[in-house]
């Protein structure tokens, strides 16, 4: 039988009975690992209870020592390293080394955070009336609600988790149906830390159920969701409603622009990596690459041997997994097709590989493309696959770039400083990177994008602090006659 994941609520399992259960599958051979709960609106209750019951207690203990306790919950993740990351590896199929990476910056994320509890900074301001000092400091809220998806499970997790525990705010952690276990055993961990119970709660279910309901319920007054953009339009409309503060951060159609004069090797690289590493399942992945005619065919014939070259599977030396799951393994094979049969130029993959599972996998895959009119330029696959457009120079790469409903990252590669900056002045991408992939983030750099790739805020950085702290202004009038 496969191992049940319930809830996490008010500092213990909460174990349900008469309940539905959801099969999780092994996204590297298609069997099932885990059933989760389908969690329902009485349990809904229940973990906003608990929310609501311990927030008192944890936003009064004073931001260091909050940083104290989220330090020693950091201490805990590293020395269950390894346990974390045979969960995600195990979840998204990715390899166990990429997974400890995972946790590696899921630690020192954690570090940075703790230590922001000595740094809860706001300002001091002048007044235009003598006498009055005046100064802003930083409250917490109340509940926030954090949605995730499963790609960077733990990433995804704790750069919402942490700048929310820090601030003095309480949460529920609405699991992805693709990594329930990680969720649970994270809540499960942070008892041993000594933050109190019912801080971290964590719940199961559909999206479009539990998912719903806890941005419809009146007492979340914070949610931070990590997702598509589809699913963050409907939660800023029904937040909206209510008032609730969001912070989105959504999808990408990220652009890797090379250059006639780029580095080709470092270029050949970082296109690799950008496009297909993670399966392509990264909101940052480079899923335009877009080639400067002076070099278009050299670099299209060796990224094609090197595409054709990447190991597929789940161990440490190979370079892609499996996609998460079975439906999008068909969505991504549908995309492909439909943009074969609209006139795309199949370079490379577009099918499953042959292997002895019934795994995930989809081959890496570019597409040439010789206008801008395909519905794959447009829509983010989100998995390992890449299309290809040769621009006469780097002015028509930066309208292409820009001519798209997201704007979450782009990189340039190009020897020309000029070009460079030009570029990085004008892409209206939140993250530009010169030489490099597409990617974030450091602990503290923010990352989030423009225009459809999310509603403005960031995460993680100090950035995040100012989602989920509310300011407010004290001034104090010195009266001399007391003096
Ligand atoms: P998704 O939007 O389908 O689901 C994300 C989460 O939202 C899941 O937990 C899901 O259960 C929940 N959800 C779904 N419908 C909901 C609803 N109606 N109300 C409330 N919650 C709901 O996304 P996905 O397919 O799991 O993940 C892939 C997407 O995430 C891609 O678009 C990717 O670009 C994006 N992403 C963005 C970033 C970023 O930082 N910008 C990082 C990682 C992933």
């Amino acid at each position: 039988m496969p191992e049940k994941i319930h809830n996490w609520i008010n500092g213990n399992q909460h174990i349900t009975e008469n309940i539905e259960f959801i099969e999780k599958y092994n996204p590297s051979d298609g069997n099932v690992i885990f059933e989760f709960v389908n969690s329902n609106s009485s349990i809904l209750d229940l973990a906003i209870n608990s929310a609501k019951s311990s927030f008192d207690c944890w936003s009064k203990i004073n931001p260091v020592n909050r940083g104290k306790l989220l330090d020693k919950f950091v201490s805990i993740i590293f020395a269950n390293k390894h346990f974390l990351s045979s969960i995600i590896s195990l979840e998204t199929g990715k390899s166990l080394k990429n997974a400890e990476l995972e946790v590696d910056a899921c630690i020192s994320l954690g570090n940075f955070y703790s230590s922001e509890g000595m740094r809860l900074y706001a300002n001091s301001l002048t007044s235009g009336i003598d006498g009055k000092t005046s100064f802003t400091t930083r409250c917490p809220i109340g509940i926030a609600a954090l949605i995730v998806p499963a790609n960077t499970p733990l990433a995804n997790i704790v750069w919402k988790l942490f700048p929310a525990l820090i601030c003095g705010n309480t949460v529920i952690i609405k699991s992805s149906e693709d990594a329930p276990k990680l969720a649970y055993e994270i809540a499960r961990l942070s008892k041993e830390s000594n933050i109190p119970d019912g801080v971290i709660n964590v719940l199961h279910g559909k999206g479009i159920e539990i998912g719903q309901k806890l941005i419809e319920n009146p007492l979340i007054p914070l949610i931070s969701f990590t997702g598509s953009t589809q699913v963050g339009k409907n939660i800023a409309e029904i937040a909206g409603r209510r008032l609730a503060r969001v912070s989105l951060e959504l999808g990408g159609k990220n652009p890797i622009i090379i250059c006639s004069d780029a580095d080709f090797e470092n270029a050949l690289k970082w296109t690799l990596l950008s496009a297909f590493s993670n399966a392509g399942q990264r909101c940052a992945a480079s899923s335009r690459i877009l080639i400067e005619e002076g070099i278009y065919n050299k670099f299209i014939k060796e990224l094609i041997v090197r595409t054709l070259s990447l190991k597929i599977g789940i161990n440490n030396e190979d370079d892609l997994g499996p996609v998460i799951n079975l439906k999008q393994q068909e969505s991504i094979l549908n995309n492909i097709s439909k943009c074969i049969n609209d006139g795309g130029v199949l370079l490379c993959g577009g099918d499953k590989p042959k292997l002895k599972t019934n795994g995930f996998y989809i081959n890496p895959t570019l597409i040439e493309l010789h206008n801008n009119n395909f519905d794959l330029l447009k829509n983010e696959i989100f998995g390992p696959v890449a299309t290809i457009q040769k621009v006469k120079d780097i002015k028509e790469a930066l309208s292409i770039t820009n001519d798209s409903e997201y704007g979450l990252t782009s990189a340039i590669h190009t020897s020309n400083i000029d070009k460079a900056i030009w570029f990085a002045q004008n892409a209206r991408t939140g993250i530009v990177n010169v030489n490099i992939g597409t990617y974030g983030s450091e602990p503290h750099m923010p990352f989030g994008g423009f225009s459809n790739s999310g509603n403005g805020t960031r995460e993680p950085g100090v950035e995040a602090i100012n989602f989920y702290s509310e300011l407010k202004n004290i001034s104090i009038l010195v009266r001399e006659t007391n003096i």
